[in-house]
């Protein structure tokens, strides 16, 4: 019903502003794209904007150069603001959320359980595994042309948001979907290739010296690693090359939640949860403000790393113990 709804909004509206989250990673640009791509190709006016800059990992996705920062925007008006892939509004950045305020219809498409239906109208589907699934099934129900450039995009979205349809969100439908998009010719190997195999030199040596951080706790359940500010300095990486780090300590046998604590500035820390099998880190991140997935989340702590390494690592050994407990009632 409510996909009636948002379809009836895509074919009425005619200036569209799409906006995602910071930082910005593959689902959050393959879907802006999708849709961007879909709806310019439906005679729509489309703005599409970020509020950060978009990896470069990304520059191969058709449309890339579409995308625009909010500071440019101000003397626009539109009438639909849509927000993919975003928690709550604040998490598209002050610019884009003043712009979004003054859309007279607000369309909120996601797929975190913490999503707090912001929009005029949410669609907010907790079992897709990217919200660029759940974009390529309107646009499917919508009968609408997807060119091979669309689906690309949207392939890339449901690609990353399932570590290569490895994570636990993976399902029957994420890989039907992945199916259709190859039947329309998404770009899937070369989308392998630069997405992972132009790793750079100085993201390995960033690794090297991330890894001799990795910490496991005495029980064994909860592994972390750091990146200090000054190792981003000393390799001359930015933050956006710490993307899959969090999967190290995740990956030790036994570990069942991996943590990443990424130092951005002297009093800021963004940590990244994983966990395996039973942890709701969701929850977790929540107790820290953040938000995200049952087995992906994340928050962004004030203080000094050591500092926030220790708030953290106190409150994930509780939450483990009381996970434990209800378990074991
Ligand atoms: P990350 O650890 O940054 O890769 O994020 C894991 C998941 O949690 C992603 O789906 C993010 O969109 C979500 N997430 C990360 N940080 C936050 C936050 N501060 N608030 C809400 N959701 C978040
Ligand atoms: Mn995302
Ligand atoms: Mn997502």
């Amino acid at each position: 019903m409510i996909k009636r709804d948002v379809e009836n909004i895509f074919r009425k509206g005619n200036n569209f502003l799409l906006a995602s989250h910071l930082n910005p990673d593959g689902d959050a640009v393959g879907s802006l794209l999708g849709l961007g791509l879909t709806l310019r190709e439906l005679g729509k006016n489309v703005t599409i904007t970020s509020p950060h800059p978009v990896p470069r990992t990304f520059s191969f996705l058709p449309g890339y150069e579409l995308i625009q920062e909010p500071g440019n925007l101000n003397s626009l008006t539109f009438d639909v603001g849509v927000v993919l892939d975003c928690t709550e509004v604040e998490r598209t950045g002050k610019e884009t959320e003043g712009l979004l305020k003054n859309c007279n219809t607000l369309l909120n498409i996601d797929h975190h359980v913490s999503n707090t239906n912001f929009g005029n109208l949410n669609l907010v589907d907790t079992d897709a595994a990217a919200t660029g699934e759940l974009i390529f099934e309107i646009l499917e129900e919508m009968g609408v042309p997807i060119t091979p450039e669309i689906a690309t995009n949207l392939y890339v979205a449901i690609v990353t948001d399932t570590g290569s349809f490895q994570h636990q969100n993976t399902t029957a439908r994420c890989h039907r979907n992945a199916a259709s998009l190859l039947g329309l010719g998404a770009a899937h190997a070369r989308a392998y290739q630069l997405l992972y195999e132009e790793r750079s030199l100085k993201s390995m040596r960033l690794l090297e010296k991330c890894l001799r951080t990795l910490s496991v706790s005495e029980d064994g359940l909860v592994a972390w690693m750091a990146v200090p500010q000054k190792y981003l300095i000393e390799t001359g990486c930015g933050i956006e090359e710490c993307e899959d780090l969090v999967n190290y300590p995740k990956s030790i046998s036994g570990v069942e939640v991996g943590i990443l604590f990424k130092q951005v500035s002297n009093n800021e820390v963004k940590v990244s949860f994983r966990s395996k099998s039973y942890v709701d880190v969701n929850s977790l991140a929540a107790s820290f403000g953040g938000g995200g997935h049952e087995r992906a989340a994340g928050c962004t702590v004030h203080g000094t790393l050591k500092d926030v390494e220790r708030r953290v690592l106190a409150a994930t050994v509780n939450f483990l113990l009381d996970a434990k407990g209800a378990t074991s009632t």
